[in-house]
C-alpha cells in the first residue's frame, strides 16, 4: 500500500523550501527592523481558547479532537487567541507595548483548492499595549513594507468596524455577528436576507448596505462619518501617517473580518495572480486579552497568508554553489578535506556510494556542483589537489591554502 499524505497538506522539496525560507527570511529581517522579537506557542491548545471569540467561520474549519485523557483540544487555526494567551499568562507585568512576531503552521479544515490549504502557514506580528492610531500605523506600514520588499503586485484596503458595530449597537450580538460574517464573505443578497429575517428597521439596512459600498480615498470617511455619526478622528490622523510614509491606501468601509475579535481599525490586502484566493493579509485591532482571564489590553496585528504569498512572490533565492570533494580509494582523505573547506563556509559534499571516480564526478553534474576537488594518490604526494570547474572542465593544481581561496573567490558563501 502506498500511503498518500492527507487531504489540503503538502510535501516541499528542497527547491520550493529555499524559496519559502528566502520569502520568510525577508518577513523575519523587515518585523526585525521594527523591534519585533519572535515567539512561539503550541501547536495545540485548549479548544475553548479559539470558541470564545473567534468566529463561527473559524469554530466550523477547526480541527478539533479529544486527548486520551478526555480534554477538548484543538490544532490552532491561526495565532492571534494562542499570542494573546501567552501575554496573559507569561508577559502582563512586562513592559508595554510588546511587540510580538510568529512564523507557523496553522490548521483549518477547508475544501482545499488553490492558495487554501488543510495546514499553511501565517507569518504575524502582534503590537499589544496601545489602542493608539499610531499602533495601527506602525502595523500597518510593516505589513506594507514586507509586501513591497518582496515586490508583490497588491493593493491595501483599510477600514474601521467601529463603524459597522456602532450601526448594529442595538442588534442583539448573535445576530449582529452574522451580519459581520455575511458582509465579510461579501454576499449582499444574504446580508438583505437576513436584515429582512432579524426585521432590521429600514432606516439601519440602508445604512449597513450604503456603508458597506463605501470605497475610495481617505475623502469617503467624511461620507461614512454622516452615515453613522460614528467620530472618525481616529482614521483620520492614521491617514495622515500612512500618507506621510507614502503608504498606498483605499479606504473601504466594507471590510468586516472574519474573526469577531476585531474592534477598531480592521485591514486587508489582496494580490494578483491568484484568482478567488486573492486575500494574502489581514489584520486590524483587537480586544481579546480580558477574556483569556488577563486585563482590558488593547492590541493591533495581522497575518500574512505565507502560502498564499510563496505562490505569487518573484524573489528567487540565491544559488547554493556545491563543491564536490571526489576521491582516488581514499575516502578518509575526501571526508577531511571536505570537512575543512565546511569550517571555511563552503558547501562540500563527497561520496557515500563508494563509487569510481568515473561516477563520482557524473553526479558532481548531477548535483550542479561548480567544482570538483579531486584526491588521488598523485595529489596527496605533491600535497596539491586537483580543482575542476564543473562548468568549462578546466582543471587546477592547487595547495590546500590556494585552493581555498580559489573556491572563497568563485563562490557566494555565506559566513554566519
Ligand atoms: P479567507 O477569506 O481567504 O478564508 P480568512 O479571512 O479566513 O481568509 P485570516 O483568518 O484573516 O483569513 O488569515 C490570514 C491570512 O491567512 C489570509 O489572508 C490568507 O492569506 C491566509 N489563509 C487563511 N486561510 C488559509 C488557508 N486555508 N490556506 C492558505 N492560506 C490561508
Ligand atoms: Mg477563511
Amino acid at each position: 500500500v502506498k500511503i498518500e499524505r492527507p487531504r489540503g497538506t503538502r510535501d516541499f522539496l528542497p527547491d520550493e523550501m529555499e524559496r519559502r525560507r528566502a520569502i520568510e527570511a525577508v518577513m523575519r529581517r523587515i518585523a526585525e527592523s521594527y523591534g519585533y522579537r519572535e515567539i512561539a506557542t503550541p501547536t495545540f491548545e485548549h479548544l475553548e481558547l479559539f470558541t470564545i471569540k473567534s468566529g463561527e467561520g473559524i469554530i466550523e474549519e477547526m480541527y478539533a479532537f479529544k486527548d486520551k485523557g478526555g480534554r477538548d483540544l484543538a490544532l490552532r487555526p491561526e495565532l492571534t487567541a494562542p499570542v494573546v494567551r501567552l501575554f496573559v499568562n507569561e508577559c502582563s507585568v512586562m513592559p508595554k507595548p510588546l511587540r510580538f512576531y510568529y512564523f507557523a503552521n496553522c490548521f483549518r479544515y477547508e475544501r482545499p483548492q488553490k492558495g487554501r490549504y488543510r495546514e499553511f502557514w501565517q507569518f504575524g506580528v502582534e503590537l499589544i499595549g496601545s489602542s493608539s492610531y499610531l499602533a495601527d500605523a506602525e502595523v500597518i506600514t510593516l505589513a506594507y513594507r514586507i509586501m513591497e520588499e518582496l515586490k508583490l503586485d497588491f493593493e491595501l484596503h483599510i477600514g474601521h468596524v467601529g463603524l459597522l458595530r456602532h450601526l448594529l449597537r442595538d442588534v442583539e450580538e448573535e445576530k449582529a455577528a452574522i451580519v459581520m460574517r455575511l458582509i465579510d464573505k461579501k454576499d449582499v443578497e444574504g446580508l438583505i436576507k437576513h436584515l429582512e429575517e432579524i426585521k432590521a428597521p429600514q432606516d439601519l439596512s440602508e445604512a449597513i448596505l450604503s456603508l458597506i459600498e463605501l470605497s475610495g480615498g481617505r475623502d469617503v470617511l467624511k461620507d461614512a462619518s454622516e452615515l453613522t455619526g460614528f467620530d472618525i478622528g481616529h482614521m483620520e490622523k492614521l491617514c495622515d501617517v500612512l500618507d506621510s510614509m507614502g503608504v498606498e491606501y483605499t479606504i473601504d468601509l466594507g471590510i468586516a473580518r472574519g474573526l469577531d475579535y476585531y474592534t477598531g481599525v480592521v485591514f486587508e490586502a489582496y494580490a494578483e495572480g491568484l484568482g478567488a484566493q486573492n486575500q494574502i493579509c489581514g489584520g486590524g485591532s483587537y480586544r481579546l486579552a480580558h477574556l483569556f482571564g488577563g486585563e482590558d489590553v488593547p492590541s493591533t496585528g495581522f497575518a500574512l497568508g505565507f502560502d498564499r504569498i510563496v505562490e505569487i512572490c518573484k524573489l528567487t533565492p540565491e544559488e547554493k554553489t556545491v563543491v564536490v570533494v571526489a576521491n582516488v580509494g581514499l575516502e578518509n582523505e575526501a571526508f577531511k578535506l571536505a570537512d575543512l573547506l565546511r569550517r571555511h563556509g563552503i558547501c562540500a559534499i563527497t561520496d557515500v556510494m563508494e563509487r569510481s571516480l568515473k561516477r563520482q564526478l557524473s553526479f558532481a553534474n548531477d548535483v550542479n556542483a561548480r567544482f570538483a576537488v579531486i584526491i588521488g594518490k598523485k595529489e596527496i604526494e605533491s600535497g596539491r589537489y586537483t580543482v575542476k570547474d564543473m562548468a568549462s572542465g578546466e582543471s587546477l593544481q592547487l595547495e590546500f591554502d590556494s585552493l581555498l581561496e580559489y573556491l572563497s573567490s568563485n563562490i557566494k558563501y555565506k559566513k554566519s
